[in-house]
Parts: C-alpha cells; structure tokens; sequence
C-alpha cells in the first residue's frame, strides 16, 4: 500500500536500506537513512568518499532500487512497486560530476532531445524552454555552440539548464563541481545558488564547504551509511558534536 506524507515535505526518506550483492558478498552500503527535505529547502550532504552519499541520491530517483524502506518525491512513494518509474524521474533533475552532453548536438540541440523525447514537446516549444533555461545559467550565447567548444564549467550549466529544462520539483546534485578545475567552480556554484534563491527544493553532495555554509539550509554528514549527524550549517560545520565529523572537517579543510 502506498503511505503517505506531508504536502509540504517535498523529500522523505524512510529507513532507507541498500545493500549490493548477496550472501559472502553483500555489502550494506546505506544502513537506514531518514531524511525529509522541505519544499525549497537547500541541503547539502557531505562525507568521505564511500560513505553511500551517491548511493542515497541513485534511490532517491531510483537509479538503484532499494533495498527496504520508502522513499517519497511531493508526497508520491517512489518505491512503490506500482509506480511509473519514468513519471517519477520526470519530477526529479539530476545533476552528475560528468556532464554526460552528447558531443554531436549543438547546446540548444542537447536541451530539446529530452523535451521532446521525454515530454513529447513539440519543437517550437521545446526551444522555446530550452532558450529560456541557457539564459538562466547565462549562456544564451552559446545556444548554438557544440560542447567541446565550450569549457567544463560551461558544460555543467548546460546539464544544469538541460535538466531544468525538463521542470522538475526537485534537483540532485552528486559533486557537480568535482571534475573542475579550481577557477571554473564558481561560476557553477553562483548557477546553483540562485536556483536556490529561486525556491528549489535541492539535494547537493559536496566538498564545497564554502557552499554548503552559505546556501544550505540544512548539513547531513554521512560515514558509513549512515547519517551521523546533521543540524544547520553553523551546527556541522562549525561547532560539530560528533568526532567523526570533526575528524572528516578536519581533512577537507
Ligand atoms: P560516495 O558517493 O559517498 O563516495 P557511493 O554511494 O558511491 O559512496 O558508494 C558507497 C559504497 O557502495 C562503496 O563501497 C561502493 O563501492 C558501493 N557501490 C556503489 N555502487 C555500487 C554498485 N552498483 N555495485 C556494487 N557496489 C556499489
Ligand atoms: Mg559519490
């Protein structure tokens, strides 16, 4: 039977389990997450590399099935076994480390193929909300340009905007910043910070503390796929309870 949750909870993760592999070989990678990320609401997770942050987001828009619990996206159970799995990845945008931008489209070619194929958006449309997304991460300019004319920076804000172009309820972001080089960074982050702005209701895995301190309304840290601790930004990073926390602080620093 599908639950049920609060309208105003736009995220809500339940005892969330997920284990890869069987007998000798299983490995319980998220331990039972709970998590409820409000309507407009910014949270950034953050934690070392395998504590299960990008497992959490594959479930969250069932990229990986889980293994037990529930996952709710606008008061839909996900996990539900009768759910239309592709109605579902309709309302979640993702956002990935690597851009994924087919290299034979022009930008503006990479934002309509999905309008069109996904949505069934006519072509005047499609460009229309495709036009209107570049210029919302700032490059209207490179509407008809090919991706490998473009830098990496560039090329996330046009997997941000082709994303957002789809009109999700909610963003992931799994470390959209990490393949970077330094001084392309900001830019990406100035993108997510004003879809922040905008009222987004965002998921971000990050080693931008700097990021998570001014943008998130919430910090989760996870270790071993768990969360051990989470509170408001000041609260995690700032003045941490937990040793595990403070030691991960303490490296990333
Ligand atoms: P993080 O994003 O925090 O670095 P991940 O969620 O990517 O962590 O991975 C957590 C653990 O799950 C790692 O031990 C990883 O090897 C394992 N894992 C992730 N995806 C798979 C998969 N498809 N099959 C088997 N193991 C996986
Ligand atoms: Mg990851």
């Amino acid at each position: 039977m599908a639950g049920t949750t609060d309208a105003a909870t736009e995220v809500d993760v339940r005892a969330l389990r997920k284990t890869f592999g069987t007998g000798a070989d299983a490995n319980e990678v998220l331990r039972g997450i709970d998590l409820s990320v409000a309507a407009g609401q910014v949270v950034c997770v953050i934690g070392p590399s395998g504590s299960g942050k990008s497992t959490l987001l594959r479930c969250v828009n069932l990229l990986e099935e889980p293994t037990s619990g529930q996952v709710f996206v606008g008061g839909t159970e996900v996990t539900d076994p009768d759910v239309d799995i592709d109605a579902v990845r309709r309302r979640i945008g993702m956002v990935f480390q690597h851009f994924n931008l087919f290299p034979h489209l022009t930008v503006t070619g990479n934002l309509t193929l999905p309008q069109r194929r996904v949505l069934g958006r006519g072509r005047a449309r499609a460009a229309a909300v495709a036009a209107e997304n570049l210029a919302r991460v700032g490059l209207a300019d490179k509407a008809d340009a090919y991706p490998a004319q473009l830098s990496g920076g560039q090329q996330q804000r046009v997997a941000i905007a082709r994303a957002l172009a789809m009109g999700p309820e909610v963003m992931l972001f799994d470390e959209p910043t990490s393949a970077l080089d330094p001084e392309l960074v900001g830019d990406v982050l100035a993108v997510m910070r004003s879809l922040a702005d905008d009222g987004m209701t965002m998921i971000v895995v990050t080693h931008e503390m700097g990021f998570a301190r001014e943008v998130a309304d919430r910090v989760v840290f996870m270790d071993g796929g768990r969360i051990v601790e989470e509170g408001t930004p000041h609260d995690v990073l700032t003045t941490p309870r937990e040793e595990r926390t403070r030691a991960f602080l303490a490296r990333v620093a």
